[in-house]
C-alpha cells in the first residue's frame, strides 16, 4: 500500500515495523462538547484506513485516547482548560461532562458505522504514566521546572519542525494566540508538560506529583497512551492535520526524546471540512453534529459516502445542497443492489478481479472516491447475482455504507419465523408438561396466524397455509 506521510511529505510504500502487524493511533476528541461533522470526518477517514489495513491482512491494534484533561483554550499552553470551560457552561462537574460527551462521540460514531478502537483510554486514567514519562524527560535533561511548571526545552532537539513544508501561518497558529508570551519558557516553542501554576488555576482536577499538586499538559497523554497500548514502535498515528501543530510536532519531541529512537514510521493527516466561514471548529459555536442531520431527514450514512466520496488529503467543503445529491446517489445505490436477485454461484475468479480494482484504489493513498466507483463497476459486471453480491459485501467491509440491506419483505419474514417458532416450542413444552389448555391455546394462535404444522419423525414442521 501506497500512503502520503507527513513526515516527509510525500507517498511512500507502507512498511509496518513488524511484519504482518499494525500498531496504530488516533487522536480522540476533547469531551467537552459535541463533535461536529468535521471531527467526524477525520475519524471516518481514519476508519476507513484501519479497516482497509484489516483487509489487506493486518492484525491492527488500534488506540485512542480520550482528552478529558488538560486541553487549553489555546493551542500555546495558554488560557483556560477547554473541560473546565464546558463543565461552566453545562453547570455540571468536568467528570460529568467527559462522560456525557464520551457517550455521545461514541453512539455518532456507531451512527456513522465508525469502528470503536481496540482500546480507548481516557488520559485521567494515565497519571502515573504522565508522572513517569514526565520525570524521565527531567532526568534526561530535555525538560526544565519553571514558575511551578515544567516545560520540555526544545532547544535540545536536533529538529524541532518535523512536518517541515509547513506554511509560517500553520506553524504559528500553536504560539499565535499567546497573546501574553509566558515568561517562563526559555524558548517560544516550548511547552508545558506539566502545569501547577496557571493564570487559570480554577481547574477542577488535579493531582499530586513530584513537582507539586497540578495536571498535565494536552501532548503528554498521546505519548504516554501510545506507549502503553504500542509499545514503544508505533507504524501509523493519525489525525486531523491542525493537529499536526504543535500537538503531533511536540508528541514526536517527548516520545523520542523519551525512548531515545524513532518512534512513529508514518504520520496520516486529514484535511479539514469546511463550512461557508471556513474550517468547522467547535470554538465557533453553531456547528454541524450528526444529530442535527438527522432532524433533518438524512441517513448519517449519507454523511458516511459523502466524505468517502472525496480524497481524504483535500479540503472537504460542506454543502447541504452538496449532501442532497450523495442523498439521492446513496438511495438509488442502495435500491439497484438490492434488486439483484442472489442466483447462480460465486465466480471466484470474477470475484477476485473485482476485489482487486477496488485494492488498487485503496492501495493508492486511500483513494476512496475511485473505490466507491468500484461498486458500480461491480453492478455493471458481467456476472451472476451470488457474484455482485458476494462482492459488494467484501468491499463494504471497508465502506461500511450498509450496502446489502434486507430486502422489505426479508425483515417481515424473519420476524413472523421467529414467532411461529417460538410458539411451536412453547406447544411441545406446554404438551410435555401435559399442559393440554396451554397447547391447545397455541394451536389455536398458530391457526389464526394461517400456519400448517406437520410432524414428522424430525420434529414438528411448519408452513404457511
Ligand atoms: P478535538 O475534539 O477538537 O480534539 O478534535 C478531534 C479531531 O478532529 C482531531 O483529529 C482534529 O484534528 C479533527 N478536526 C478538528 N476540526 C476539524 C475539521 N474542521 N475537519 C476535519 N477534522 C477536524
Ligand atoms: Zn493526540
Amino acid at each position: 500500500m501506497i500512503l502520503y506521510n507527513s513526515l516527509g511529505q510525500k507517498k511512500q510504500e507502507f512498511v509496518p515495523f513488524f511484519e504482518g502487524k499494525v500498531n496504530m493511533y488516533t487522536c480522540g476528541p476533547t469531551v467537552y462538547h459535541y463533535a461536529h461533522i468535521g471531527n467526524l470526518r477525520t475519524y471516518i477517514m481514519e476508519d476507513v484506513l484501519e479497516k482497509y489495513l484489516r483487509f489487506a491482512g493486518y492484525d491492527v491494534n488500534r488506540v485512542m485516547n480520550i482528552t478529558d484533561v488538560g486541553h487549553l483554550s489555546s493551542d500555546a499552553d495558554t488560557g483556560e482548560d477547554k473541560m473546565l470551560a464546558g463543565a461552566k457552561r453545562e453547570h455540571k462537574s468536568v467528570m460529568e461532562i467527559a462522560k456525557f460527551y464520551t457517550d455521545a462521540f461514541f453512539s455518532d460514531c456507531e451512527k456513522l458505522n465508525i469502528k470503536r478502537p481496540d482500546v480507548v483510554e481516557p488520559a485521567t486514567n494515565c497519571i502515573d504514566d504522565f508522572i513517569e514519562m514526565i520525570t524521565v524527560l527531567l532526568d534526561k535533561g530535555y525538560a526544565y521546572l519553571a514558575g511551578g511548571n515544567v516545560y520540555f526545552d526544545t532547544s535540545k532537539l536536533d529538529s524541532y519542525y518535523v512536518f517541515g513544508n509547513m506554511n509560517e501561518d500553520d506553524l504559528a497558529v500553536g504560539v499565535r494566540e499567546s497573546v501574553e508570551e509566558d515568561e517562563n519558557k526559555r524558548n517560544k516553542t516550548d511547552f508545558v508538560l506539566w502545569f501547577t501554576k496557571s493564570k487559570f488555576d480554577s481547574q477542577e482536577l488535579k493531582w499530586e506529583s513530584p513537582w507539586g499538586l497540578g495536571y498535565p499538559g494536552w501532548h503528554i497523554e498521546c505519548s504516554c497512551i501510545s506507549k502503553k497500548h504500542n509499545g514503544e514502535y508505533l507504524d501509523i498515528h493519525c489525525g486531523g492535520i491542525d493537529n499536526a501543530f504543535p500537538h503531533h510536532t511536540n508528541e514526536i519531541a517527548q516520545s523520542e526524546a523519551y525512548l531515545g529512537h524513532k518512534w512513529c514510521n508514518y504520520w496520516f493527516h486529514v484535511l479539514h471540512l469546511l463550512d461557508a466561514r471556513g474550517k468547522m471548529s467547535k470554538s465557533k459555536g453553531d456547528f454541524l453534529t450528526v444529530s442535527l442531520l438527522e432532524s433533518k431527514g438524512y441517513d448519517p450514512l449519507v454523511y458516511r459516502m459523502f466524505c468517502l466520496q472525496s480524497h481524504y488529503r483535500k479540503p472537504l467543503t460542506f454543502s447541504f445542497e452538496s449532501l442532497d445529491n450523495t442523498a439521492i446517489a446513496y438511495d438509488k445505490l442502495i435500491k439497484r443492489i438490492s434488486s439483484i436477485e442472489n442466483e447462480g454461484e460465486v465466480d471466484d475468479q470474477k470475484a477476485q478481479e473485482l476485489i482487486d480494482s477496488f485494492k488498487a484504489a485503496l492501495d493508492n493513498d486511500l483513494n476512496t472516491s475511485l473505490g466507491l466507483t468500484v461498486v458500480y463497476d461491480v453492478l455493471k459486471a458481467d456476472a451472476n447475482g451470488a457474484t455482485k453480491l458476494f462482492v459488494i459485501g467484501e468491499l463494504d467491509k471497508v465502506l461500511s455504507l450498509d450496502l446489502i440491506q434486507e430486502k422489505a419483505g426479508d425483515g417481515a419474514d424473519s420476524e413472523l419465523a421467529a414467532e411461529v417458532e417460538k410458539l411451536i416450542a412453547e406447544r411441545a413444552a406446554a404438551r410435555a408438561a401435559k399442559d393440554w389448555a396451554t397447547a391447545d391455546a397455541i394451536r389455536d394462535r398458530l391457526k389464526e396466524m394461517n400456519v400448517v404444522l406437520k410432524d414428522t419423525k424430525d420434529g414438528v414442521t411448519w408452513s404457511i397455509g
